[in-house]
């Protein structure tokens, strides 16, 4: 077996195995055929992400930070270099900017450079939100996903949910850890619906914030209009039961960094996963049982360790008096 397993897959292998584990009760809930997804509020918000249109300038990365008073970066937001790196957002960068190489950097002609904004997708039907047991996650009317910090407990079931791999985690927090993503600038003294501090800042209109139906039919307009520009998806119109945030690619997604989906929210499983834990009284214990399992298992120390320990008990053992018998 691998060892170098990512962590947050082998939290998402030990959620999967700890649902096995339940007892035919929670499986028949668990494997429960998806309902059919009724259509998301008229008041639904969103951004359409035209991918075509980003030149990669961090615009929206500064606005962000600059809004939710996230700390300094180490390089200017005026440092591209930093698009060359694959980066996923943080608690410290809530969206980021990645970019891909066209041609003549790949064997494609004619491929233009794609430079992809990532942040909270803010699911119709959110993961973090039906995993989190205490509520510290949940949906607004506008269909914001925002977090309550003073509810969290820290077992960062979200983290282990998410499709996206969005929330980040405060492990640096010793005190006051706090899960930490986009929450589409949700003004919480005012309400929701103001226009993002990305979308307001992006010179060239790749975002466009709006109500979700109107962005949607904007996307499929623009789909019709310049079929040699776009590929023919609209990205998050169904991905997970669909996103609030919309994308709009001139390459496939895959090659974009955009993670192909199924169309049926996993949060209908996860839901199932919790409520079958605690409605048939699985304790969490179990859980964390099988989870320190196989982190032990996976732990590359673990046979350094295991040797060590061999090796300690093959040694002459000291005497009382400290020499070796
Ligand atoms: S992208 Fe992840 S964190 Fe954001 S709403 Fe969806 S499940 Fe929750
Ligand atoms: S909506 Fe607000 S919090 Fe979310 S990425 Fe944009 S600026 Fe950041
Ligand atoms: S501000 Fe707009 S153009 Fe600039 S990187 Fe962000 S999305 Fe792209």
């Amino acid at each position: 077996m691998n060892r170098k397993v990512h962590r947050r897959t082998l939290l998402k292998l030990g959620l999967a195995a700890s649902a096995g584990t339940a007892g035919a009760s929670l499986v028949a809930g668990a494997s429960a055929a998806p309902e059919a997804m009724p259509a998301p509020p008229d008041n639904t918000m969103g951004v359409l992400v035209d991918t075509t249109l980003c030149i990669g300038c961090r615009k929206c990365e500064e606005a962000c930070n600059r809004r939710n008073h996230l700390p300094r970066t180490a390089e200017s937001f005026s440092d591209r270099d930093i698009l060359r790196s694959f980066r996923r957002p943080t608690e410290s960068a809530f969206t980021v900017v990645n970019q891909f190489p066209g041609s003549p950097s790949t064997d494609q002609p004619g491929l233009p450079q794609t430079y992809v904004k990532v942040q909270c997708m803010h699911c119709l039907y959110p993961s973090c939100v039906s995993a989190c047991i205490v509520g510290a996650l949940t949906k607004a009317s506008d269909g914001a996903v925002v977090y309550n910090p003073t509810i969290c407990i820290g077992c960062r079931y979200c983290q282990i949910a998410c499709p996206f791999e969005i929330p980040a985690y405060e492990f640096h927090e010793p005190l006051t850890p706090r899960v930490r993503k986009c929450e589409f600038c949700t003004d919480r003294a005012q309400g929701t619906g103001a226009n993002p501090a990305c979308a307001a800042s992006c010179p060239t209109e790749a975002l466009v914030f709006g109500r979700r139906a109107e962005l949607l039919d904007m996307a499929k307009s623009r789909l019709k209009q310049r079929p040699d520009r776009y590929l023919d998806r609209v990205y998050g119109e169904t991905e997970v039961g669909g996103t609030s945030w919309l994308y709009l690619t001139g390459r496939p997604v895959q090659e974009i960094g955009l993670l192909n989906l199924p169309g049926a929210p996993p949060a209908q499983r996860t839901e199932a996963i919790q409520h079958g834990i605690f409605k048939y009284g699985m304790i969490p214990i179990a859980f964390y049982g099988l989870l320190s399992y196989l982190m032990w298992r996976n732990n590359p120390q673990r046979e350094e360790f295991s040797g060590e320990a061999e090796a300690r008990d093959a040694s002459p053992k000291p005497d009382a008096k400290g020499g070796a018998e």
